[in-house]
């Protein structure tokens, strides 16, 4: 491209004709190609065939898909199972847990009795060692009685009262040896009992702590089964559990195999649905190259073709290859600023073959008009605004078709001016000067 060129159309990218340009990839637009009706024909074919593969592919995938959500459901169902099981170990484990917790309560009550006659025990050995002071206490006093009778010269209770030189000190004497003596051995008597007594007691608190102690260790060895089978249930419910979640990873498995599946249907199926499109816009050509088919019997009108927006010069797209969107221009796009709503004449007179008003924005023409000056000429005028003829109208040469407008495959207002020659896109130059 010139660089001249290319800055005139830099300048001039809003206007820009994007008619018959293959630039959005999903459509294969209306005349992108100079193709034969059967061609396109060919071509919708072609795709009706590739949906066709798409489509057993989909159900090929269907059946994929019901294998793996057969697979899905298999070890759904397994996991379901070995979940219970978890469950099931989860709450035999708590149970023993509880018959372990309640075994260790009745241990502690136990140690607590054993403490209780523990310091009942102590208390009795106190008491008797208590005792048992009083008892040498007693000894003591009965033995100092004794040495008392050996320092007055008598050696036994008798010469004491022997000895006595008055009565008041015999009277004295007998009865303090014999208050002492029988006081003592009272007292004596009373505290072997109390020893005894203790004693006895002591043994009784001491077979009662043995039984105790054998209760402990009986439930010690009670507590110890249940810790052991804690750890059997414990075993199994990790086993259960790891099986669990080895189910669990091929559960995921199999659903993302399925969620891949899907993902490619939704791909087949978008291609599909594009490519109908592509397939609509097809038959639209078709009926667009039919619609415009000349009346081979119309005979070709001499003289000269006129600029059909007298005053507009500004060309921003010319005929011919465009390097720029890769693809064949075939007319010329007439842009000059505030040309929106200028009037559309026809270039020479003839017969309207095509005044379409309706049109789908962003596609193709537009509003477009296209007249049969005979001959096989015919000349069209795109992206207008408004149509003032009808099909089978006869124009005179300068007669108003219609307006300039942004309608159709158009980046800003401009008139696309073709002229044919059997169908054939020729250069407006080739015919006609701006005027
Ligand atoms: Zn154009």
């Amino acid at each position: 491209m010139h660089f001249k060129k290319f800055l005139r159309r830099a300048a001039a990218f809003v206007t820009v004709c994007a008619l018959n340009t293959g630039i959005i990839m999903s459509y294969s637009p209306i005349g992108a190609e100079d193709l034969t009706v059967d061609e396109i024909k060919d071509k919708i074919s072609q795709i009706q065939e590739e949906n066709a593969a798409r489509r057993e592919e989909i159900e090929r995938i269907d059946g994929d898909i019901s294998e793996q959500k057969e697979n899905l459901e298999k070890v759904n169902a397994l996991l379901g199972e070995q979940k219970q099981l978890v469950d099931y170990y989860n709450n035999l484990v708590y149970y023993k847990k509880q018959d372990i917790t309640e075994v260790e309560g009745k241990i502690a009550d136990l140690e607590l009795d054993i403490d209780e006659l523990d310091s009942q025990i102590k208390t009795a050995e106190k008491d008797i060692e208590e005792l048992e002071a009083q008892n040498a206490d007693n000894l003591e006093k009965f033995a100092q009685i004794i040495r008392t009778m050996y320092t007055t010269g008598n050696t036994d209770m008798f010469g004491v009262l022997a000895g006595s030189t008055d009565f008041y000190q015999l009277m004295v004497s007998s009865e303090v040896i014999g208050n002492i003596t029988e006081k003592n051995l009272e007292f004596m008597n009373a505290l072997k009992k109390d020893i005894e007594k203790l004693s006895s007691d002591k043994k009784q608190l001491e077979t009662d702590k043995a039984n105790l102690q054998a209760s402990v260790e009986k439930l010690d060895s009670e507590k110890q089964t249940l810790l052991d089978e804690q750890t059997e249930l414990e075993g199994l419910l990790y086993d259960s559990a790891s099986a669990a979640d080895s189910y669990k990873q091929d559960y995921d498995k199999y659903q993302s195999a399925i969620d891949s599946l899907e993902n490619q249907q939704s791909d087949l199926s978008y291609l599909i649905s594009v490519s109908e499109a592509d397939i609509d816009a097809y038959e639209e050509q078709i009926k667009e190259i039919i619609k415009q088919q000349t009346n081979p019997d119309k005979v070709y009108q001499e003289g000269d073709w006129i600029w059909p927006v007298p005053g507009r010069s500004y060309i921003s797209c010319y005929f011919g290859w465009d390097y720029e969107l890769g693809r064949w221009h075939k007319g010329v796009d007439i842009g000059d600023a505030g040309i929106y709503g200028d009037y559309i004449r026809a270039s020479k007179a003839g017969t309207v073959i095509v005044a379409e008003s309706s049109y789908i924005p962003g596609y193709s023409y537009g509003m477009y008009v296209v007249v049969d000056h005979g001959g096989g000429y015919t000349s069209t005028y795109a992206h207008m605004s408004a149509v003032n003829v009808y099909v089978g109208q006869e124009v005179a040469q300068g007669d108003v078709l219609g307006c300039v407008g942004n309608t159709g495959y158009s980046t800003g207002p401009h008139l696309h001016f073709e002229i044919r020659l059997n169908g054939e896109p020729q250069d407006p130059f080739g015919y006609v000067e701006i005027a």
